[in-house]
C-alpha cells in the first residue's frame, strides 16, 4: 500500500455536517431517523452514490449508499446508526443544539455515533478532491433503531439481502482499539400468576410478589454463580439484571400478579434459547419445590445474540494499519460487554471490525458505559477529522487495487 500521506479533509464541512445530523433530534425510543436520513441521503447524493432508502416500520427509514469501484475490487461496507439514546435529564446545554465550545461539539449521539457517519462522509469526499482511484465499492448504510437492537435497522437489512459486502466496519466509538467482539443480550419477562385474597385473610391467596422473590433469589444464590465460570479473553463473563418489577393491588390486597423484567447478557459462544431454557428450568425448580397453587411463565421480549471477529481477519488488520499511518500510533485490540449491530453482519458471513476512532471518554473507558444515563455528550472535532483521514486511509488500502 501507498497511502497518499496529505488527504486533504474538509474539516469545516465535516463540523457543519455533523452539527446538522446532531441537530436533527432521533432519540430512541421512539427513533425518528427520518430528518438524519434525509441529511445523509442529499450528502451521499452528491457525492455520486447510488441510494437505496428502506423503511422496516413507518417512519424508521435506513439508507442504503453505494459508490461503484471501477470493477474487480472489493466491496467494503460502513455501517453506522442514526439514532440515539434518549437525553438524560441533566443536560447543561441544549441536547440537540450542536453548541461548539473550544474543540468539542456537543450533543445527544454527537459521539455515539454521529461523528461516525459524518467521518465516512468526509473520507469519501477527501478522497474524491485528491481524485484517487478505487476499484472496489463503498457500501455506506445508515440504519435505525440500534440503540434498541437493531432489528428494524441492520438486522433488517441483512435479512432482506440489502447489504452484501467482503468486509465490514461498524463504525462505533471505539477510541484507540479496534474491537473484535461484543456482548449480546436477552431481554425475558417473567410474569407470576397467584390467587388474590383479603390481606387480613392471607392464607386464602397465593402471593404473587413473594413468588416472584423467591425466583428472583434463585436466580441470584444459583444461577449467577454459575456463570462466572464462562470465560472469554476480552470480556466480562455473562451477567444478569433484574431492570425492572411490578405485581399486586394495593396493601391489603394478596397479589395475584407479578411479572419482572431480566437483561441477560451472553458471551460470543453463547445461544439466546439455551440462556432462556436456563432460567425456565430454573422457574420451573422453584415452582416445583413450592407447596400452594401459582403459575410462571417466561417470554422472550428480545434478544441480540454476541458478535465476534478473528482479530487474524484483514479487516481487522487493515483498520489497525490505518490508525497507525495517520496516528503514529498503535491500536489495541478491544471487545465491548455491550451489544452493536455487528452481529447481524457477521452472521451474514460478513469479517466485521469495529472501530471509530473518536471518543469522548478517557482511554481504557468505554464509551458505552460513559454516555449512558449521562448529559453533556461531546465529540473532540480533532478525533472526527482524524477519523475521516484513517477511513480514506483504509478505502485506499483496500479498494485501490481488484482483487
Ligand atoms: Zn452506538
Amino acid at each position: 500500500m501507498q497511502p497518499t500521506p496529505s488527504l486533504d479533509v474538509n474539516d469545516a464541512g465535516l463540523t457543519a455536517f455533523l452539527a446538522n445530523l446532531v441537530r436533527a433530534p432521533s432519540p430512541n425510543p421512539p427513533g425518528n431517523e427520518g430528518l438524519v436520513a434525509e441529511l445523509m441521503v442529499t450528502r451521499l447524493a452528491g457525492l455520486g452514490f447510488e441510494i437505496t432508502t428502506v423503511e422496516a416500520a413507518p417512519g424508521r427509514p435506513s439508507v442504503v449508499a453505494r459508490l461503484a469501484g471501477s470493477g474487480g475490487g472489493p466491496t467494503l461496507l460502513f455501517n453506522g446508526h442514526m439514532d440515539v439514546q434518549p437525553p438524560g435529564r441533566h443536560w447543561s446545554r441544549d441536547p440537540f443544539g450542536a453548541t461548539i465550545e473550544g474543540r468539542r461539539l456537543y450533543g445527544q449521539g454527537a459521539m455515539d455515533m454521529k461523528a461516525g457517519l459524518a467521518a465516512v462522509v468526509y473520507a469519501v469526499d477527501s478522497l474524491q478532491r485528491a481524485g484517487q482511484h478505487l476499484a472496489g465499492d463503498i457500501i455506506v448504510a445508515a440504519v435505525a433503531d440500534e440503540v434498541c437492537g437493531g432489528h428494524l435497522g441492520t438486522g433488517f437489512l441483512v435479512s432482506e439481502g440489502l447489504v452484501q459486502a467482503d468486509m465490514a466496519v461498524v463504525c462505533e466509538p471505539t477510541g484507540d482499539a479496534v474491537r473484535v467482539a461484543h456482548r449480546g443480550a436477552l431481554w425475558l419477562e417473567v410474569e407470576i400468576t397467584g390467587k388474590s385474597a383479603h390481606g387480613g385473610r392471607p392464607w386464602l391467596g397465593v402471593n404473587a410478589v413473594s413468588k416472584a422473590a423467591r425466583i428472583i433469589t434463585a436466580i441470584e444464590d444459583e444461577l449467577v454463580p454459575s456463570l462466572q465460570d464462562r470465560v472469554h479473553p476480552l470480556l466480562p463473563a455473562p451477567t444478569i439484571n433484574i431492570g425492572a418489577i411490578q405485581g399486586g393491588q394495593k396493601f391489603n390486597l394478596v397479589a395475584d400478579h407479578a411479572v419482572f423484567q431480566i437483561d441477560r447478557r451472553l458471551m460470543p459462544g453463547e445461544d439466546a434459547d439455551a440462556a432462556e431454557a436456563e432460567v425456565s428450568r430454573l422457574c420451573a425448580s422453584v415452582r416445583a419445590a413450592d407447596g400452594e397453587d401459582w403459575s410462571v411463565n417466561v417470554r422472550n421480549v428480545m434478544h441480540v445474540t454476541p458478535g465476534e471477529v478473528d482479530p487474524d481477519e484483514r479487516i481487522v488488520r487493515a483498520c489497525r494499519t490505518a490508525h497507525q499511518t495517520v496516528t503514529g500510533k498503535h491500536a489495541a485490540i478491544g471487545a465491548t460487554a455491550g451489544f452493536e449491530d455487528a452481529h447481524f453482519l457477521l452472521d451474514a458471513g460478513i469479517p466485521t471490525a469495529m472501530y471509530g476512532p473518536y471518543r469522548r471518554t478517557a482511554p481504557g473507558e468505554d464509551a458505552h458505559y460513559t454516555i449512558s444515563g449521562m448529559a453533556d455528550e461531546f465529540v473532540d472535532l480533532d478525533d472526527v477529522g482524524r477519523a475521516a483521514r484513517i477511513y480514506a486511509h483504509l478505502m485506499i488500502d483496500l479498494l485501490e487495487k481488484p482483487l
